[in-house]
């Protein structure tokens, strides 16, 4: 059976580029950056080499600016809960969105717990958030906002460089989780005025286990994982060389290969989201201009994505509902939700993300199989026969 995988906003294979590279620092290549023999020494280039890469793929004029962390959802706890404490005397108010991933919701809920007071702004029914809406939310005690770059789930782009002025005008630190967006679209830490800037490397086509967190050169703030003092005291414990000199030859790969890759994907993103909204009771998700190359979100009336991801399993076809993240617990996404979507419409969702792997060949099959499961799930459905 053929087999096509368009999940890799999930998980996204290893590039056998990146493979080569990471596979010495696991054999024989096995020093730490900490030690002085010529071995430690070698580890210690290779690191330095790979915060060179990622700080060049996202404009950070000093590589000194890249910590190294174990992936994006580490990388936004440090940033927020480092932040928070450093800045606390200033004030207690931060802003963010209400369709930032959970690493974020759960990390400033928990902050919440701990005395501060958060703002959750709204975004209208493509997900977008109105700038506007941030400056006129900042108080005098607001010290930070954290919006992310692209939501994953929908595809949705925020307009991260007028959010970013807004924030610099009004002297309050910027965090933006990157994770879905970073090697998809052009980032721009510099122009776009971020302070904190989220990656994962798994994202990048890099190994899971490792991200890393841009801290603008002298922002200073409090980190929480304590120990020998890696990564400038910011992040303690060993380095992961094997995952970081990954991570690194996976962001030269996206500076080169990006706007080609992108070009690519967005070819056959249009032509799925064209074609599956010919079907009838189909929507899209997320904004239709201001999307990732590789997002095609849908949803559909009358059914349960978890049916149609189940059947398009038969038929060999990888996909997700949305957030693989906390799709375990069939609550309708909250991403989903923020739209304004009631649960019912919420639960009918399908996303399906393209990476370096897909063919049109895949894409023809995907738009071939999906009217033929949804019309037999919604005719099993008493609530389309009834409609
Ligand atoms: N932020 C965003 C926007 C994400 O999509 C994800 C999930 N890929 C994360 C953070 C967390 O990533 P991880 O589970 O790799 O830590």
């Amino acid at each position: 059976m053929k087999q096509v995988y368009m999940d890799y906003g999930s998980a996204s294979p290893v590039d056998e580029r990146v493979m080569e590279a990471m596979i010495p620092f696991f054999e024989k290549e096995i020093g730490n950056p900490s030690s002085l023999h010529s071995q430690g020494r070698k580890a210690r280039r290779e690191l330095e080499n790979a915060r060179i890469s990622v700080a060049k793929l996202i404009g950070a004029p000093n590589p000194k600016s890249i910590i190294f962390t174990s992936g994006a959802t580490e990388s936004n706890n440090l940033a927020l809960r480092g932040a928070a404490l450093r800045y606390k005397d200033k004030g207690n108010h931060i802003i963010t969105t209400s369709i930032e991933h959970m690493s974020v919701m759960n990390t400033l809920k928990d902050l919440q717990r701990n005395g501060f007071d958060v703002t959750y702004l709204p975004v209208d029914k493509d997900g977008l958030l109105n700038p506007e809406q941030v400056k006129n939310a900042i108080t005098d005690k607001t010290i930070l906002i954290s919006i992310m770059y692209a939501n994953g789930e929908i595809g949705t782009i925020q307009p991260i460089r007028e959010i970013g002025q807004i924030a610099t005008d009004a002297k309050v630190m910027f965090h933006v989780d990157g994770t879905s967006a970073i090697g998809k679209i052009p980032v721009d830490v510099e122009n776009e005025h971020i302070d904190f800037l989220t990656l994962s490397s798994n994202d990048l086509g890099g190994p899971k286990g490792t991200g890393a967190l841009y801290i603008k050169q002298g922002v200073r703030i409090i980190p929480f994982m304590l120990g020998g003092g890696q990564e400038f005291g910011m992040r303690s414990g060993s380095e992961n060389i094997p995952g970081i000199v990954g991570m690194g030859k996976a962001a030269g790969i996206a500076q080169k290969e990006m706007s080609e890759q992108s070009a690519r994907n967005m070819k056959m993103r249009d032509k799925l989201i064209d074609n599956i909204l010919k079907m009838e009771y189909t929507y899209l998700t997320g904004h239709r201009i201001k999307r990732l190359p590789n997002n095609a979100s849908f949803r559909f009336s009358f059914i349960e994505g978890e049916s149609i991801i189940l059947q398009l399993n038969d038929l060999g076809i990888t996909a997700s509902t949305g957030s693989a993240c906390s799709s375990k617990t069939l609550e309708p996404s909250h991403v989903l939700i923020a739209l304004g979507l009631r649960h019912e419409e919420a639960h009918g969702s399908l996303l399906l993300t393209l990476g370096r792997g897909n063919t049109e060949e895949d894409v023809d099959h995907v738009i071939e199989s999906i009217p033929k499961i949804v019309a037999r799930l919604r005719e099993l459905s008493p609530l389309y026969t009834r409609k």
